[in-house]
């Protein structure tokens, strides 16, 4: 079946819900069992890798519903369902780490995740060290014996350089380590991390796979031979997700392709006038023919996402206010992956720490959302000219 059949048929299971189309909502923590024969089979099966509903933390229909339909998705053998992007991301680490260990992670990555490893895995014995995302092959010299897990991210959040990914996981196997990707920017539909040697596929499904700016939400992927641990360590931590939630991403994922293509589309379009307007000094989006990631990008993904990032000539903090506080299209908020047009400055002169990020001028990060490009360039048309008007 093609991707855009999945996501269309995959979790749901209309024979068994009174031929509702979509998997309705659980809500369960107590489920009931017949007898003690049953009670003791499903609790036997939660130390198995098949699917078990013995307790509502642990397993509910509407949960298995949405991890069955993104496990087909992404290509892997099953995926679980996290109250939040970064507590997915946050679980994935510590159900492979252990004090003693080194970790590497891309200094581009999502500010948070930075913040996890240097605040908490820290406390815990293990030692992070962050590498050039462009390093590709070169990630073989920070390579130590204890290095159990490579972080990736491709493209970087704020900066989005694209990252080597199947050089990078050849070299961490041959090492012994376990590869780590944060793919929410493609989402499997555009890139599918565990075709190209990533061991545990991560997504903030409250971007693109909710896709309506209304609930958060994570997912973890693997294939069969990372499951269990992921799976059994985030349920030691009580990782488990809302069946309301569930239901927000399920039915998001429905309609992932039509969205995704009509930002890719609407992002290029705006990305490419941005490149063309004085007030701009560069533009950072690895699908624009030119962009230092452009090459890894047409070899390794279907299409693009609607968020990068431009840098503006240098000008005051007044002028650049004067621009964002009136735009009458983008909101000024963080999170993206809804269908409207967002955008935030960024600041990743300040966290970079082996590759300095060196552009004068301000990082603006936009998402392009699913209104007409045309209005979104007139706006921030206007918005140029307040900044003009300003400085
Ligand atoms: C938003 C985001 C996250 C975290 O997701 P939450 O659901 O907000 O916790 C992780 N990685 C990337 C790249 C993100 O953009």
């Amino acid at each position: 079946m093609k991707d855009d059949t999945k996501i269309v048929v995959a979790g749901r299971d209309p024979q068994n819900n009174h031929g509702i189309v979509n998997p309705p909502v659980y809500h369960a923590s107590t489920i009931l069992r017949s007898s003690l024969a049953h009670l003791n089979e499903m609790a036997e099966k939660r130390y198995g890798d098949e699917p078990e509903m013995l307790y509502g933390r642990v397993g509910h229909p509407t949960a298995l519903a949405f991890e069955e339909a993104m496990a087909a998705l992404e290509g892997g053998f099953r995926c679980l369902a996290y109250p939040s992007g970064l507590a997915a991301i946050s679980s994935s680490l510590l159900s492979f780490l252990q004090a003693g260990d080194h970790l590497l992670v891309s200094d581009s990555v999502y500010g948070p995740t930075r913040t996890f490893s240097d605040k908490v895995l820290s406390r815990y014995g293990v030692e992070t060290t962050y590498y050039d995302p462009e390093v590709g092959a070169g990630i073989a010299d920070l390579m130590r014996p204890n290095t159990r897990v490579v972080f990736t991210e491709s493209p970087g959040s704020q900066t989005f350089e694209m990252q080597d990914i199947p050089a990078i996981a050849d070299i961490a196997h041959a090492n012994g380590a376990v590869v780590m990707m944060d793919n929410t920017w493609a989402t499997p539909l555009f890139f599918k991390p565990l075709e190209y040697g990533v061991d545990v596929s991560i997504q903030a499904a409250t971007k693109y796979i909710v896709g309506h700016s209304d609930a958060m939400m994570g997912t973890v992927t693997t294939h069969r031979e990372h499951f269990v641990q992921l799976r059994d360590t985030s349920q030691q931590l009580g990782q488990c997700a809302g069946p309301d939630d569930i239901y927000l991403a399920q039915r998001g994922l429905r309609t992932l392709s039509v969205r995704l293509h009509r930002h890719w589309e609407n992002g290029l379009k705006v990305a490419e006038w941005l490149a063309g307007r004085p007030e701009v000094k560069r533009v950072l989006h690895p699908a624009l023919p030119g962009d230092p990631g452009y090459d890894l990008w047409k070899r390794d993904f279907k299409g693009a996402a609607g968020l990068f990032a431009f840098v503006v000539q240098p000008c005051s903090e007044t002028a650049l206010a004067a621009m964002m506080d009136d735009l009458e299209l983008f909101g000024m908020g963080y999170s993206w992956g809804g269908y409207e047009s967002l955008m935030v400055p960024g600041h990743p002169q300040k966290f970079r720490t082996v590759k300095p990020f060196e552009e004068e001028g301000r990082l603006l990060r936009v998402h392009i959302g699913l209104e007409d490009p045309e209005d979104l360039m007139a706006d921030l048309e206007a918005g140029f000219a307040r900044m003009k008007a300003t400085d």
